[in-house]
């Protein structure tokens, strides 16, 4: 587990990138420029650690795009202190982004072995996010209400129980399509219950699945 100079010079690049693609949260770039992804990659690929590409974690996923991660959780707008969902753990990169924010994290995966895998891994590199295995798509209502929901995966409609476990003002950031290009949605809960829906360009996402896996 080491984090050298070169690697924290090639993050600083990476950073660099991400801000030249449009990025404007400075505070999202600090937590992406202090967490070390090369160590998230199978060993045999380093070199593409810190480039800005999505990248094969095993059991068919992949870690998504640095850029598709500071796109998601700058919709977010984390403030310290409050309550995230995360849908889709994978390698548990976007749960440590979003601790480096401030957020309680709580997150959830469908595949059996990246869920023991990765509750593991962000344990020793010291992140506290609650890692749990199940189906996002019933949320986790005993720990609900939520102030923020990011699904990380390609969802066909906004699932009923995440909208009934947000707070009121909340926001929702999914990825919404049927095919493999979905269109990055972020749903504002109003004072009414209501969910406002904005639109914010497409992406590309591995699906939002509906069985656990057990493998
Ligand atoms: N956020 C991840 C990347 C997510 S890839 C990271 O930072 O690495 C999408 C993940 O969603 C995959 O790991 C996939 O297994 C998981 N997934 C798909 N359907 C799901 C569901 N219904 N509930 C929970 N996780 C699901």
């Amino acid at each position: 587990m080491v984090d050298t100079y070169k690697h924290k010079g090639l993050r600083k690049q990476l950073v660099n990138t991400i801000r030249d693609k449009g990025i404007i949260d400075e505070d999202v770039m600090e937590a992406i420029g202090k967490i070390p992804r090369h160590l998230f990659l199978n060993s045999s690929f380093l070199e593409f650690a810190y480039q800005d590409k999505p990248f094969p974690i095993g059991s068919g996923q992949t870690i998504s795009q640095p850029y598709t991660v500071a796109f998601q959780t700058e919709l977010l707008e984390v403030s310290p202190g409050e309550k995230v969902l995360e849908i889709g753990t994978g390698s548990g990169y976007q749960a440590c982004v979003l601790e480096e924010l401030g957020a309680k994290v709580f997150t959830i995966e469908r595949q059996k072995k990246l869920y023991l895998k990765s509750k593991k891994f962000l344990a020793k590199l010291g992140y506290k996010a609650k890692l749990f295995y199940g189906d996002g798509y019933k949320g986790l209502p005993a720990f609900a209400p939520f102030d923020k929901i990011l699904i990380t995966a390609g969802a066909p409609d906004l699932p009923d129980d995440l909208a009934a476990q947000l707070k009121t003002g909340g926001f929702i950031v999914v990825p919404l399509g049927r095919s493999e290009i979905q269109v990055m949605a972020r749903f504002i809960k109003d004072a009414d219950g209501k969910m406002r829906k904005e639109n914010h360009g497409t992406f590309r996402f591995v699906p939002l699945l509906k069985e656990l896996a057990n493998d």
